[in-house]
């Protein structure tokens, strides 16, 4: 029998799927388990499958927050530079963590570089998650959260947020518990773009003082805002980033946790320690040190962001302040429509309707001025095709 995995909801929250479906995920089917084949652990047998909508993306790419141009031309100097015979050799993580490390600010100790921020999340649940714990959330949020939670025995605790999708401060303190293990805070948020302040943060870490509170900053180049000086000050405090938005290297799958030594000798402890490959540690350093494009591309997507915001205002379709490099939109009804449609007309957005609370939505990446006003003409003509809101009010 497949053993349903707990999902609570606190106060006014409403229950969420445990790992909820995207909008083109296919729904795992019914297990069916000859008596002759192992069978996995139960929690795995009632795990969504997960499929990030990829496959033919040959478009303008609004539809996943990676950077929508390209990585720092730095990095692809190095890349073309790598010899056969360094690729013989095992990746050697230290060395280029503790340059990361004195990059941030923080000790070597402090910080782990892993493959991509999902393989964080996915190593930090590992590590601290069993039976009994909770991971508390806000909803609608990354979905990675709920679905590495979903293998591991914890239960998961989802606090929605309300129709403003602001960050849900005073709900999730009132859903702190003696058994919280994990905060997960995605900062700014996906897919509202809206952001907790560092107060808040550093009150609930406060309030939950035996829980790990994770902010992850995957978004922090468009925000600006940090905890990251907090590492080794606030104990319980670990911070996650990507170098797959800002930077630009969705496709070489780099990430890193910042705790306090101590935590961090934890999330060792599960760390693969090949998982971060050799390509990506080369990379690594030329995108640190070429700041001066990664301001361009991130002051770029600000300056896109405001000009498409004005846009949308222009033709009357409701979007949530945003504090990243996307924007999420009403719709309405005809959302995949809407979606279709503008996938046709050569520009990939992303239906957020599955997500808690977003019935009607779309996220819309932003990429630079010139793909923006690309996207506007797709966007007004699709709203004009569908006859959604009030067009050129
Ligand atoms: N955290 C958040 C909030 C994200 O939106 C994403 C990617 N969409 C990630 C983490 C995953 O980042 P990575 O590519 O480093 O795994």
């Amino acid at each position: 029998m497949t053993k349903k995995a707990d999902v609570a909801c606190q106060g006014t929250t409403s229950v969420v799927p445990q790992a909820h479906q995207d909008e083109h995920g296919a729904l795992a089917p019914e297990p069916c388990f000859s008596p002759a084949q192992p069978a996995p652990r139960a929690r795995v047998q009632a795990m969504k499958e997960y499929h990030p909508p990829l496959g033919s993306r040959d478009a303008l790419r609004l539809d996943f927050n990676e950077n929508t141009l390209a990585c720092s031309p730095k990095v692809r100097e190095v890349l073309g530079c790598i010899s056969a015979g360094s690729l013989t050799r095992y990746p050697e993580r230290e060395p280029v963590e503790a340059i990361v490390a004195a990059h941030l600010g923080l000790a070597a100790e402090q910080v782990a570089l892993t493959n991509g921020v999902d393989e964080a999340i996915h190593v930090l649940f590992e590590a601290f998650l069993e039976d009994g714990d909770e991971l508390l959330l806000t909803v609608p949020t990354y979905t990675m959260y709920e679905i590495y939670a979903s293998a591991t025995d914890a239960r998961i605790v989802a606090v929605q947020a309300a129709d403003d999708l602001r960050f849900s401060f005073e709900r999730l303190l009132a859903a702190i518990t003696p058994r919280t293990k994990i905060v997960a805070i995605a900062n700014p948020n996906s897919p509202s773009g809206s952001a907790a302040t560092r107060a808040q943060l550093v009150e609930i870490a406060s309030r939950a003082p035996h829980a790990v509170v994770l902010v992850d900053e995957a978004y922090f180049h468009f925000h600006g805002e940090t905890l990251m000086d907090l590492i080794g000050v606030v104990p319980n405090l670990i911070v996650a980033r990507t170098f797959s938005k800002a930077y630009g290297l969705a496709g070489l799958r780099l990430g890193l946790l910042a705790g306090s030594v101590e935590l961090m000798r934890w999330v060792r402890r599960v760390l693969s320690p090949y998982s971060v490959n050799s390509l990506a540690l080369a990379c690594l350093l030329p995108a640190l040190e070429d700041s001066s494009y990664l301001d361009w591309y991130v002051r770029e997507v600000l300056a896109a962001r405001a000009e498409f915001e004005a846009v949308l205002d222009v033709a009357g379709v409701r979007r949530w302040p945003s504090r990243a490099n996307f924007v999420l939109v009403e719709i309405g009804a005809r959302h995949a429509e809407f979606a279709r449609l503008l996938r046709t007309a050569g520009v990939l957005v992303r239906d957020r309707s599955s997500d808690p609370g977003c019935d009607g939505r779309v996220r819309i990446t932003i990429g630079t001025r010139e793909q923006m006003q690309k996207a506007a003409v797709a966007l007004n003509e699709t709203l004009h095709a569908l006859k959604i809101k009030g067009q050129g009010q």
